[in-house]
């Protein structure tokens, strides 16, 4: 369940128990209900997908994890060098590590093996390749979209553009 904060900002995922907690607390509503519906005694209770909060909550702080899969993801499986995406995919360090390169958001990203091995322990530059586009963190509202496998149709409006 997608949590805005009151001025429709995304702020974060939550489970549908917490989201529903939240709803029938007063302390949020409902912006667009999921397909799910929760049988309760009374009646039939829509499960949300997307609830926003009544009051304004400061962001936390929190960034996306760098690991391996949400480097792959962030880079949406696709080696960015030749742009091949049904391909085995590795992590290149942009920098060599052994020339000092970081393990960092922005010195890594998702290659094929052939671009890898051609690479090899050389910067772009050095060997001759160029990246689809320069590796960064990735922003608040794309960690978002990162932890869900497919994005629900009602969250693009407040996650894409
Ligand atoms: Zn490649």
């Amino acid at each position: 369940m997608l949590v805005l904060n009151q001025g429709y900002e995304p702020l974060g995922l939550t489970s549908i128990r917490r989201g529903l907690a939240l709803v029938i607390s007063g302390r949020a509503e409902t912006v667009a209900t999921s397909h799910l519906t929760l049988h309760t005694p009374s009646a039939p209770y829509p499960v949300p997908s997307i609830v926003r909060l009544k009051r304004f909550v400061r962001r936390p702080h929190g960034r996306l994890a760098l690991s391996r899969r949400n480097v792959l993801r962030r880079d949406r499986y696709t080696c960015q060098y030749c742009g091949k995406s049904n391909v085995e995919l590795t992590l290149d360090h942009v920098i060599p590590k052994s020339r000092g390169g970081r393990t960092s958001w922005d010195n890594l990203v998702a290659a094929c093996l052939r671009c890898n091995a051609k690479k090899g322990n050389r910067t772009p530059e050095e060997a001759g390749m160029r990246l689809l586009k320069p590796p960064r963190v990735p922003r608040y509202h794309e960690a978002i979209i990162l932890e869900v496998p497919e994005l629900p149709e009602p969250w693009r409006a407040y996650l894409v553009g």
